[in-house]
C-alpha cells in the first residue's frame, strides 16, 4: 500500500469524509493490505460504540408481488416464472409472535410494491403489530410511496424505513431500472422519510452491472452527506430469469472493503451483514461482521413462502424454521467473538 492510500485511510478515520476523487482512489486501491488497515480502524470505532453486540432484525417477507420491473430483481413484474404470494394480516402477526418468543424486538416487513398494500391496509398491519408488541420497533421496506403515504404509516406507528438508493449515479440508476422509475423519485422518498421522523436506511448492491469506482465514490459521498441511520449493502447476485443472468456476482472482498469504509464514514450507522453476503460465501455474514457490520437479519417468514421470495439465485435460509435461523446466526456470531443481543437496537448517536 502506498503512503498516499495510508494517508487517505487515516484522514477518513479522523474526519469521516473524503473528496469524491479520494473515495474513488480508495475504492481503486483495494488490496488485502488496504483492507486490513481499514478493518482495524472500522472494528475499533464499532467496538467503541457498540461493543461486541450484534443487533438482530426479524425479516418478514410479506409479498413477492411487485408492480415494478427493476432489471436485477427476481421478483420483477415481468418475471412470469415467479410463483407469487402475499401474507395475510394473521400470517404476519403469527410470524411476529413467533419472533417475539425468540427474542426479536425489531420486525422488518419487506416486500415487492404490491398494490394490495394500500395505505389503509398497511397502516392497519403496522397498528396491529405495534399494539401486539409495543416494545418492538417496526421497520418497513415496501418501496417507493407518496409522502402522504409515508406520513400515514408513520402515524400508524412505523419507526424505521429501508429504501436502498441503489446507486447515487443517475445514469447508472437508469441502466438498472425501467423508464417508468426515476432516480429523482427514489431520492425524494428518502428525503421525505427523513423529514417525517423515520430512522432511514439507504444502500446499494456491490458489483451491480455498470457499477464503477466512480459510481461507488458517489455512493460513498451520498452516504457521507445523507448520514443514514441504516445502510444495507450486499453483493449483486444474478437471477436466472432476468436480463442480468450472465453478469458476475459482486465479491465478498469488495463488499467487506466497502462495509469498513462506510463504518468509518458514519461510525454509529447500523450496518447489516446481509443474506446476499451469506449467499456468495459460506461465512459471508461472519466476514461482514469482522469488517465492521453490526446487524444481522434472520428470516421469520413462513417456511412455505421463503423460496418464493427469490430476489436472486440460491438465496440461503429458505429451508429452516425461524428458531433454527436465529440459533444458526447466534452460533455464527459467537464463532467470531460477537454476541447477538435482544434489544430494539436503535442507532446510538
Ligand atoms: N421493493 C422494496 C424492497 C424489496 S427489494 C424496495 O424496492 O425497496 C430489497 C433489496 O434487494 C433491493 O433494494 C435491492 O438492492 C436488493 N436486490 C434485488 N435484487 C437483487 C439481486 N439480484 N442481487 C442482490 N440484491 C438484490
Amino acid at each position: 500500500m502506498t503512503e498516499r492510500v495510508e494517508r487517505l485511510v487515516k484522514s477518513l478515520a479522523s474526519n469521516h469524509r473524503l473528496q469524491l476523487e479520494e473515495y474513488q482512489e480508495l475504492v481503486e486501491a483495494q488490496s488485502p493490505e488496504t483492507a486490513a488497515i481499514l478493518v482495524e480502524q472500522a472494528v475499533a470505532v464499532r467496538r467503541e460504540i457498540y461493543g461486541n453486540a450484534v443487533y438482530v432484525r426479524g425479516l418478514i417477507e410479506v409479498s413477492n408481488i411487485c408492480k415494478n420491473d427493476c432489471l436485477y430483481c427476481g421478483i420483477r413484474r415481468s418475471n412470469s416464472h415467479c410463483d407469487r404470494y402475499r401474507l395475510s394480516l394473521e400470517d404476519i402477526l403469527s410470524c411476529a409472535a413467533e419472533g417475539y418468543r425468540l427474542g426479536f424486538r425489531t420486525f422488518v416487513l419487506q416486500g415487492g410494491e404490491d398494490p394490495f398494500f394500500t395505505d389503509q391496509v398497511l397502516s392497519s398491519i403496522v397498528t396491529a403489530l405495534k399494539s401486539a408488541h409495543p416494545d418492538c420497533a417496526v421497520t418497513l421496506s415496501m418501496g417507493e410511496r407518496s409522502r402522504e403515504s409515508y406520513q400515514l404509516l408513520r402515524e400508524a406507528g412505523a419507526d424505521r424505513y429501508l429504501l436502498r438508493h441503489e446507486t447515487a449515479d443517475r445514469a447508472h440508476y437508469e441502466t438498472l431500472h425501467p423508464a417508468g422509475m426515476s432516480f429523482d423519485n427514489r431520492m425524494r422518498c428518502l428525503r421525505d422519510l427523513r423529514d417525517l421522523g423515520y430512522q432511514v436506511g439507504c444502500g446499494f448492491m456491490v458489483g451491480s452491472p455498470g457499477q464503477t469506482s466512480r459510481t461507488l465514490a458517489k455512493d460513498l459521498k451520498f452516504i457521507e452527506e445523507f448520514k443514514p441511520d441504516m445502510c444495507g449493502i450486499g453483493p449483486f447476485v444474478p437471477h436466472k430469469d432476468t436480463a442480468f443472468r450472465d453478469q458476475p456476482a459482486g465479491t465478498v472482498e469488495q463488499t467487506c472493503y466497502l462495509l469498513s469504509i462506510i463504518r468509518l464514514i458514519h461510525p454509529p450507522v447500523l450496518l447489516p451483514a446481509t443474506t446476499a453476503l451469506g449467499t456468495i460465501h459460506p461465512e459471508g455474514r461472519e466476514l461482514g461482521i469482522l469488517a465492521g457490520a453490526n446487524v444481522v437479519m434472520p428470516n421469520l417468514s413462513p417456511v412455505s413462502v421463503r423460496k418464493k421470495y427469490e430476489l436472486y439465485d440460491n438465496k440461503i435460509c429458505t429451508g429452516e424454521e425461524s428458531a433454527q435461523c436465529r440459533d444458526c446466526l447466534s452460533a455464527r456470531m459467537a464463532s467470531v467473538g460477537y454476541e447477538i443481543v435482544t434489544a430494539r437496537g436503535d442507532i446510538k448517536k
